[in-house]
């Protein structure tokens, strides 16, 4: 997609006009990572059918109205959709941010984390183990988010990686349970 944006950078008082290719060339911030990556063992994607609507990488972001980082993807879905664990794990967070919304962050081990945001509903606690497929929570719009999706995240040793290289194209993946 070729367009020009308006980039308003209002702390410098400057305005800036970048293509969309010359913003998704910018190497990534700190604690994000574009570079491929395999991951062996079972996984359950965490919406069956769902399509990817935001990509991993920089973005204008449509609410802040500034290049920003999209530390995950979006799946957009209807509002009450289940959302599956990934693998299995430990929840570490179960609570409310301001931008996420109503989100889980589970604990697989080895430094390894998966985050689902924007949730309408939680439906485990902090700390309690969950297994892989397993149903944590429904799809909804709480936080920042203009539409009922679920915002996605894997982190490695606080490093936040494309989940697209593990899912592909999320339609086609089937659950592994
Ligand atoms: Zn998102």
């Amino acid at each position: 997609m070729k367009k020009s944006l308006l980039l308003l950078a209002l702390s410098a008082g400057m305005c800036i006009l970048l293509s969309s290719t010359d913003f998704e060339a910018m190497p990534p911030p700190a604690g994000a990572d574009l570079s491929p990556f395999i991951m062996t063992g079972s996984f359950c994607a965490p919406l069956s059918d769902a399509g990817v609507t935001d990509q991993f990488g920089w973005r204008f972001h449509p609410q802040e109205l500034c290049l920003d980082f999209h530390s995950g993807i979006d799946l957009s879905a209807e509002s009450g959709t289940p959302i599956r664990a990934f693998m299995s794990g430990t929840a570490d967070i179960a609570g409310t941010h301001e931008s996420y919304g109503k989100y889980i962050r589970i604990d697989h081990g080895n430094g390894f984390f998966t985050l689902y945001a924007h949730c309408s509903k939680l439906l485990i606690r902090k700390g309690e183990t969950v297994r892989i497929g397993q149903c944590i929570a429904k799809v909804g719009q709480t936080g920042q988010a203009t539409g009922p999706h679920l915002h996605f995240e894997m982190i490695m040793n606080s490093t936040r990686l494309d989940p697209l290289w593990v899912l592909g194209d999320i339609p086609a993946i089937q659950e592994t349970l």
